[in-house]
């Protein structure tokens, strides 16, 4: 029996494992088949306080593994299949309205898990192109965050892909250190907020592609060029850029919560400080967080839902 079950070891789970352990709180943490999260995807990460240098995303949270098995944590490297976050019926006999059915049962793989509370911690990928070219060169001029990489692009030029606030915000985001942005969409009018299409419109270094599509990605260590196609008439061209910024919407890794409460886009929803819809379920990171997406802020909601954790399970205690 575990006091908390963590699942996802981005770092929010492991700073919340941090957290739990230091607490003295039972933890496993279910790492999932690839443990680490979108930082092992990463380059050079130079915006985590205490690295003044920067430090490398795939060592960063090498650290923060270390950290919290120094203190405790047991790091289970399998996939999280199920949990039952079934509630009982409420006092007013609403079905699945009331307290959850003690311990939690989770499984990783064929294995059960039984926990006193979970965390929730499951990140969100990235939503990728899927043309050839890409993959390989994630983190060699591809990249989905011009908060992360913009300063690698000084004086550079650079695409950004999409039409939704997060490509107008990721180039206005690169305007300000790259030569030329240009932003490319396959329709003819954004969906984004207007104020947000406005700034991008009267940016003079962001050129807009419309109907337009990028069908490879191309260069030998890192990117020197993408093929465009221009839909409508099917002509391809080729364009020179140093960057390639994907930014079409993220997909949050959710899939297998059954009885948790997601929102319209399937992230979680929190109820309030770090809880879910499930009394003694919490959340913490991209699973739920849309807007800011960083490590930093990933590693403060694990922190946030941990001490949660722990007032609850202390009341539970009593
Ligand atoms: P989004 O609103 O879902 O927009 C995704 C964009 O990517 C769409 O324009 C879509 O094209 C395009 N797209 C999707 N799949 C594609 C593909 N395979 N190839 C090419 N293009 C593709 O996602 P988001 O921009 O990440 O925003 C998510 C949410 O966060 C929104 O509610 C947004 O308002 C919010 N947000 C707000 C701010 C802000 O207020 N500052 C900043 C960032 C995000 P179509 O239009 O043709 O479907």
């Amino acid at each position: 029996m575990y006091d908390v079950v963590i699942i996802g070891s981005g770092p929010a789970g492991l700073t919340a494992a941090i957290y739990t352990t230091r607490a003295n709180l039972k933890t496993l943490v279910i790492a999932g088949d690839r443990w680490g999260g979108q930082l092992m995807l990463t380059s050079l990460v130079e915006n985590y306080p205490g690295f003044p240098e920067g430090i490398q995303g795939p060592d960063l949270m090498m650290n923060m593994r270390k950290q919290a098995e120094h203190h405790g944590a047991e790091i289970l490297d399998s996939a999280f299949t199920k949990g039952d976050f079934t509630r009982l019926p409420s006092p007013d006999g609403e079905a699945n309205g009331g307290q959850a059915k003690q311990p939690f049962k989770i499984w990783a793989g064929e294995k059960e898990y039984q926990a006193k509370s979970v965390i929730i911690a499951s990140g969100a990928d990235a939503r990728w192109l899927n043309v050839p070219g890409e993959k390989e060169k994630i983190g060699r001029g591809v990249s989905s965050c011009a908060t992360c990489d913009a300063a690698f692009f000084r004086k550079k030029v650079v695409i950004v892909v999409g039409g939704g606030d997060s490509a107008m915000e990721e180039s206005l985001v690169l305007s300000r250190v790259a030569t030329q942005v240009t932003l490319i969409h396959r329709r003819d009018s954004f969906r984004a907020s207007q104020i947000m299409q406005d700034r991008v419109k009267e940016t003079p270094n962001i050129k807009i592609l419309f109907n337009s599509e990028i069908t490879e990605v191309q260069g030998e260590m890192k990117v020197e060029k993408v093929k465009i196609k221009n839909i409508p008439s099917g002509e391809v061209t080729e364009m020179p850029v140093d960057g390639v910024f994907v930014a079409i919407g993220h997909i949050p890794n959710t899939k297998v919560f059954e009885g948790i409460d997601l929102d319209e886009q399937g992230y979680v929803k929190v109820a309030n400080h770090y809880h879910t819809n499930v009394e003694g379920v919490f959340v913490a990171g991209d699973v739920h967080d849309r807007a800011y997406r960083q490590a930093v802020t990933a590693a403060g909601f694990g922190s946030a839902a941990a001490l949660e954790a722990e007032r609850w399970l202390a009341k539970q205690a009593k």
